[in-house]
């Protein structure tokens, strides 16, 4: 962005498209090419080996613009783009937590981060509890001595649910703990973490921020200081984006805006519609009275987002009929693509907790989830309609 425009108090949508972009344009380009080179010269002047450039090391001009966009999104100081969502979660609790730590964790979570926590991080001396992200007044117990850091999600996934996410960031610096949040399911349109104290960012990059189902990417946005540390554990670990998936997410971010609001109000209005339907047993979005969390989610977001689940009357057999009767959604796993995708989460995001851990949560076998995409909202009601008849 130019001097100009930065002292301009610039609106997200406008940030989308201008934050980040080289000044002056490279070859006068209106689009940032992709820099498809994995190394620079290098002025021989004896720097910082993490201020070389180099691919691995995700200083790009790829990157960079990446970097800069991002932090303007979510009103924050820095951001860092990563290989995957799960490179960003790894690397940052990896930076953040060693041996002999600690690390509170909302019970509802998505599944590959309580494979991660669970399964990899107690092999690194790191353990981890769960809390309730709806009862601060339980979180005080759960606390030890060596907890270093609160982790939570804006929207649980797949229960929609939102949490007392103001109470999570306070709780966390009482204590002197860094706060984490998930925040792929409501995208910076919808809530900015850093405006309401969280000091880290998480996304999934590859659903809505990319939102075109064609790459994998993660990212995590917070201050310059803790960004700069989590940038040395990449350099290290080397889970870094490749500059071509850098230009396709960026390209993809441009749009951001208007694809999460329409997305929130085709969403809504399928929410809506599912709740009000004799086959329907129960409906999780945010955007519902029902669901829990919803006086939360209007207090602190623009929108509801995307993603639904439900359950049927008729169970199991019911949700496997529906999903085979509906032609528009692609029967896929993932999300916040332009395209409408439906799971059952028990089969694909959450597969690899155990049953019995599901069961706990609230997460059937037979709990249907739908990323609601851009298809014209009367073709995707009525083909839910057509789906959920009677055989
Ligand atoms: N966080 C959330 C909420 C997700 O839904 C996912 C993937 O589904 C991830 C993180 C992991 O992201 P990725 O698949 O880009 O590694």
């Amino acid at each position: 962005m130019g001097s100009a425009m930065k002292q301009m108090r610039l609106r997200l949508d406008t940030r989308l498209v201008h934050a980040g972009e080289p000044v002056p344009r490279v070859g006068g380009a209106v689009a940032l090419p992709v820099f498809q080179s994995s190394t620079y010269e290098y002025s021989g002047d004896g720097g910082d080996y993490h201020d070389l450039k180099y691919i691995r090391l995700n200083n790009t001009p790829n990157h960079a613009a990446l970097h800069t966009k991002l932090a303007a999104l979510e009103n924050a100081e820095d951001a860092l783009v990563f290989g995957s969502g799960m490179a960003a979660i790894s690397t940052t609790l990896l930076t953040i937590l060693g041996a002999g730590d600690h690390v509170l964790l909302q019970d509802c979570l998505y599944g590959g981060t309580h494979d991660l926590v669970t399964k990899d991080l107690p092999a690194y001396g790191i353990s981890c509890g769960f809390i309730r992200a709806d009862k601060p007044a339980q979180w005080q117990a759960a606390l030890k001595p060596n907890t270093r850091a609160l982790y939570v999600e804006t929207i649980s996934n797949p229960l929609m649910q939102v949490g007392e996410l103001k109470a999570a960031a306070a709780f966390a610096k009482k204590h002197g703990l860094l706060s984490l949040i998930d925040n792929t399911f409501a995208t910076p349109v919808n809530f900015r973490p850093a405006e309401w104290g969280f000091d880290l960012s998480l996304h999934s990059a590859t659903k809505y921020l990319n939102g075109h189902s064609d790459i994998v990417a993660g990212a995590v946005i917070g201050s310059k200081d803790l960004i700069g540390r989590i940038k040395r554990k990449l350099d290290h670990l080397g889970g870094s984006l490749d500059p071509h998936a850098c230009f396709l997410l960026h390209r993809g971010l441009k749009t951001l805006g208007v694809r999460v609001r329409q997305q929130n109000q085709s969403a809504l209005r399928l929410a809506r519609f599912l709740a009000r339907h004799r086959a329907v047993k129960s409906v999780n979005y945010p955007g519902l009275p029902t669901t829990r969390g919803h006086a939360r989610a209007q207090a602190l977001f623009d929108g509801f987002g995307g993603m639904l689940s439900f359950e049927l009357r008729g169970g199991l057999a019911a949700a496997r009929r529906f999903i085979q009767g509906v032609t528009l959604p692609v029967v896929a796993p993932s999300l916040g693509g332009v395209e409408s995708l439906i799971t059952r989460p028990a089969t694909t995001s959450h597969a690899g907790m155990s049953p019995a851990d599901r069961a706990a949560l609230g997460i059937t076998d037979s709990l249907v989830r739908v990323s609601v995409g851009l298809e014209d909202i009367i073709d995707l009601t009525e083909d839910f309609n057509r789906a959920l008849r009677p055989v």
